[in-house]
């Protein structure tokens, strides 16, 4: 393969045309793909139609119907012809994106039909994720597996899969390490580690700190290049359609020209009242009614919000990745000038715990959920994309010793009775096995649900039906639920307990006895992870070495 095609194929393998931080879809539903199917096979949409009721897949119709008269294309061709489809808007743009849909599959093979069908719906599904893709750029472009886990760093700073390939194509393991954070292209969010006890906090990160209220909201990284502003989530989607005011606040309170911004937004409303308190904060799911299409401007009156910052990554031209977190806090408060909707986290610093202490109480107290602890030593750079001993997280439910939270996804439901007919009953879940890239059956969620709850895990999970257990769930034949979900909706849930389970899955060792989680409880939906953002084996096994459950 020439250099030159490396990177439209790296977008190609994942089913997309671009970065996942830009938009990428091409705007073509089934209707359309059918239409552009029965004229590039000279046959009638009702024959398309019938043959698509039986297959369950455009993909699999045109492979069907194409009498093998194309040629076969390049990567570019096809990767040129996808960009067109998506470029095509406004009046007549439907019809021109089903004749460019038709043309290109009069000369495909059938095989390159298939596939082109299903990258244009966005169902490309091949069963593997980037991370499967990083392992064999090491492969491809070094030879050898051993690079992959650097290559894995690199791409928590390059998050442009086509950029990241191109660069090890013509660079070999010299281009790692090369890759720096850049305007417009968002480095994967630095995440705090938790630890078991009180005490740990000290033991952990000795001598001064700083200790950070933690606030429940959206992660959002910002960033200004004159007067584009841009905001990104967690997952790297871009947002900042959904927040114009906050692009308001920061084009007033941001002075800076090029600057990167880390934080939280909150449903946050500022005001000082008689007790001496000087804002309210609401709750998670509030802040989640920002996350639409439509009426957005309405929504920025009823749910008004706030972003907190708490670190800077880059500033006019430098990246501040390697710079230590006592340096990025000064310029932080030096660039950011508060108002109502700009807040810098709050915190102190002390290397005494009993300080701490009171800190994270006065956060229960405002209805914050915890505190981070960040580490102030010269080595205390911003590390992208991990998990850092640098951070670490303290919450409520830590503090009781009882009561834990884990993120699961769900891979199957089991129908509902009495006041749940017709939705679920229960929800199979599981957590990821991180070496064996799999999901592991942990436990069956039936409490904590409103019937609102319900609804929209409902709605969420409506498309998602598999006919049986994908390759990569671990599942026990005592299990089986009724029916099977493609695992990607994600739920926080509060657990009391972990045991030893028969029927379980998860981190199942040599024994036949996987571990399970006792008296769930569904606490919200997690909007803000994917599958692969979930709870690992790894962290129910050292909680359950520890005391906390
Ligand atoms: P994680 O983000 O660690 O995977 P999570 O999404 O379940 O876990 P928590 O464990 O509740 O979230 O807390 C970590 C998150 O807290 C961070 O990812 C960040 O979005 C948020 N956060 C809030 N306040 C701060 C702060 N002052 N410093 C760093 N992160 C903060």
């Amino acid at each position: 393969m020439e250099i030159k095609e490396v990177k439209a194929s790296a977008y190609l393998f994942l089913g997309s045309i671009g970065p996942a931080f830009e938009s990428t879809t091409l705007g073509v539903g089934d209707k359309l793909a059918l239409k552009a199917i029965a004229m590039a096979y000279g046959v009638s949409e009702e024959e398309v139609k019938k043959r698509y009721s039986k297959t369950g897949d455009l993909g699999d119709v045109a492979f069907e119907l194409n009498r093998g008269e194309g040629k076969s294309l390049t990567i570019d061709e096809v990767f040129g012809k996808l960009k067109e489809i998506k470029k095509a808007s406004g009046k007549g743009s439907q019809e021109e994106k089903t004749r460019l849909i038709s043309r290109i599959l009069q000369r495909a093979s059938p095989g390159e039909g298939k596939y082109i069908v299903r990258i244009i719906l966005g169902k490309l599904r091949l069963g593997f994720e980037d991370q499967f893709l990083l392992e064999a750029f090491s492969i491809a472009f070094t030879g050898d597996k051993k690079y992959t886990a650097k290559i894995k760093e690199s791409y928590s700073v390059c998050t442009d899969i086509g950029e990241l390939a191109e660069s090890l194509a013509e660079y070999g393991p010299r281009a790692l390490g090369r890759f720096s954070i850049k305007l417009g292209r968002p480095v994967r969010s630095m995440l705090a580690q938790r630890v078991k006890t009180f005490e740990e906090l000290q033991e952990r990160i000795p001598g001064k700190k700083a200790a950070e209220e933690k606030y429940d909201g959206e992660r959002v990284q910002i960033h200004k290049d004159g007067n584009e502003i841009k905001a990104f989530s967690r997952r790297l989607e871009n947002i900042t359609a959904q927040y114009p005011d906050l692009v308001e606040a920061v084009r007033k309170g941001i002075l800076a020209d090029k600057i990167v911004l880390d934080g939280e937004i909150v449903a946050y409303v500022e005001g000082r009242k008689a007790d001496g308190s000087t804002g309210e904060f609401y709750s998670f799911q509030r802040l989640m009614q920002r996350r639409r299409k439509y009426e957005v401007q309405k929504y920025t009156e009823i749910c008004p919000v706030t972003v907190f910052f708490f670190d800077i990554l880059y500033l006019e031209g430098n990246s501040l990745l390697r710079e230590s977190y006592p340096k990025r806090r000064d310029l932080l408060e030096e660039h950011v000038k508060e108002s109502e909707n700009l807040r810098l986290a709050r915190r102190i610093v002390t290397d005494n715990l009993e300080e701490i202490e009171y800190f994270f109480n006065d956060a229960l107290e405002k209805r914050l959920e915890g505190i981070i602890i960040k580490s102030m030593g010269s080595n205390s750079i911003y590390e992208a994309g991990k998990r850092s001993w640098l951070w670490l997280k303290w919450k409520e439910e830590y503090a009781g010793g009882m009561r834990e939270t884990f993120d699961l996804v769900i891979i199957g439901k089991y129908y509902g009775r009495g006041k749940r007919k017709g939705s679920f009953g229960a929800l199979l879940c599981a957590i990821l096995n991180e070496e064996k890239q799999r999901f592991e059956t942990f436990t069956k969620v039936g409490t904590g649900f409103t019937e609102a709850d319900a609804k929209e895990i409902d709605s969420l999970l409506s498309g998602h039906t598999i006919s049986e257990a994908p390759k990569n769930v671990f599942i026990k034949s005592r299990m089986l639920p009724d029916i099977f979900l493609e695992p990607s909706v994600v739920i926080e849930v509060l657990g009391t307990e972990i045991t030893k389970s028969p029927g379980h899955t998860a981190g199942q060792g040599e024994g036949d006895t996987g571990l399970a989680l006792r008296f769930p409880r569904f606490l919200r939906i997690r909007y803000d992870k994917g599958p692969y953002d979930i709870t690992t084996v790894k962290e129910v096994r050292n909680l359950k070495k520890g005391t906390s459950i």
